[in-house]
Formats: structure tokens, sequence, C-alpha cells
């Protein structure tokens, strides 16, 4: 399979070459037609995989048909990791993959001034890359509500049940429609996690790399 066969459009396979990408890594070959179908997915897959343009390219895609869809306010997507470190990662990734688009990508994770990411979200980012925290934090002082996200990725479920984030998870889970497409990505799965992706999770496609 190639990036090209995925379907995706002009900017995105622009920005995918200027990323050196030349064709998918094993998770994505296996996640892209599973996500871009828009089911649910179930990936246990370590850092260095390449998981993390599994769920952003499609994060694209997403947006942009929902968008036409759905005005409103409040972020389409949301991508949450256990630290700042990894969201920072990701957010980086988002980045790159949203220049073509006239999308707005939030940080709204800890380590950064929460006022500005307080505003970005305000001023209607489709797209936000968070710790748990930090996102509920911004939710409870209205920064905005979560009633348009459709599309969720919860990257490291296992580190992030391991640093006892379980409650913010269900809490943050318990506010998005129950139609959402859920992306669920971990590197090991325990009990916890196991219980979470049957809790969660519809129908999902799993994919063990
Ligand atoms: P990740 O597992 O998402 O943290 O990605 C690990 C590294 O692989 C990152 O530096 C990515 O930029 C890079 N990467 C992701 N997908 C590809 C690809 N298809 N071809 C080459 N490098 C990639």
């Amino acid at each position: 399979a190639t990036f090209t066969q995925a379907g995706f459009d002009a900017p995105l396979l622009t920005a995918i070459v200027r990323a050196g990408y030349k064709e998918p890594t094993a998770i994505q070959a296996q996640a892209l037609p599973a996500i871009l179908s828009g089911r649910d997915v179930l990936g246990i897959a370590k850092t260095g995989s390449g998981k993390t343009a599994a769920f952003v390219l499609p994060a694209m895609v997403h947006i942009m048909d929902q968008q036409e869809l759905e005005k409103g306010e409040g972020p389409i997507a949301i991508i949450v990791g256990p630290t700042h470190e990894l969201a920072e990662q990701i957010h980086r990734e988002t980045h790159r993959f949203a220049k073509g688009y006239k999308l707005r990508v939030c940080a709204a994770f800890g380590g950064l001034p929460k006022h500005q990411q307080f505003r970005e979200l305000k001023a209607g980012a489709e797209i936000a890359v968070c710790t748990p925290g930090r996102l509920i934090d911004l939710v409870r002082m209205k920064a905005c509500n979560l009633q348009r996200v459709t599309y969720v990725v919860l990257d490291e479920a296992d580190r992030m049940f391991d640093m006892g984030f379980e409650p913010q998870i269900r809490s943050i889970l318990g506010q998005i429609r129950p139609d959402r497409q859920l992306l669920l990505f971990s590197a090991t799965m325990p009990m916890k996690v196991e219980r979470l992706a049957n809790d969660a999770l519809s129908g999902p496609v799993r994919i063990r790399v």
C-alpha cells in the first residue's frame, strides 16, 4: 500500500512528501484504511512504529469532511496523551500535516501558558492535542465544550492509566457524543485498558504490530 492509494488529497500528499515519508509503516498500512473508513480502532503499538501519523493523517481528512457538516464551536478532533513531552511530539506532527489546510491546532497540555490555550480553543481551534488534566481544566474554565468532537484518539492508554488518569479519561469520554470515532492506542493491554476498550470502543478493528 502507498499513501496515494489511501486517497489523501493534494495538500496532505505534499505534506507527506515534505516530511520525507515514502511509504507507510506497518501500523500505518493497517490502521489508515480502517480509520479512514470510520471504524473504531484498537492499536497495540509502541512509539517508533509511526503510530502518530497513523492517527494524525486521517484526523485531517475527518476534520475537512466534518467541517462542512457541523458548524459550531469547540474542537472536532482531540488527541489525548499521557505527558507534555509526548503531547508536544504529537502536536509537532499534527502541525506539520495541518499546514496545507486552514486548520487551527491547539496545544492543550501542561507546561505551556493556559491563557493562550484558552484563547485558541475559544477562537475555535478544530483540533486539540491534550493531556487529560489540562483539557479538563480548560473545559471547566469554559474555553470550549466537547459537543462537536467526533474524532478521539487516546494515545499510550496504558501509560495514562499507570499515571492515574483513568477518571479523567472516563470523564472526557463521557462528555463526547456516543457516535464519535474512537482510536485507542496502547503499547500493552493490561486489564484496565482492556476494560476501557470493551466499554468505549464499538466494533473496533484490532491491530497489533
Ligand atoms: P512515532 O512512532 O509516531 O513516534 O514515529 C516515529 C518516527 O517515525 C517519527 O520520527 C516519525 O516522523 C517517523 N515516521 C512516521 N511515519 C513514517 C513513514 N511512513 N516513513 C518514514 N518515517 C516515518
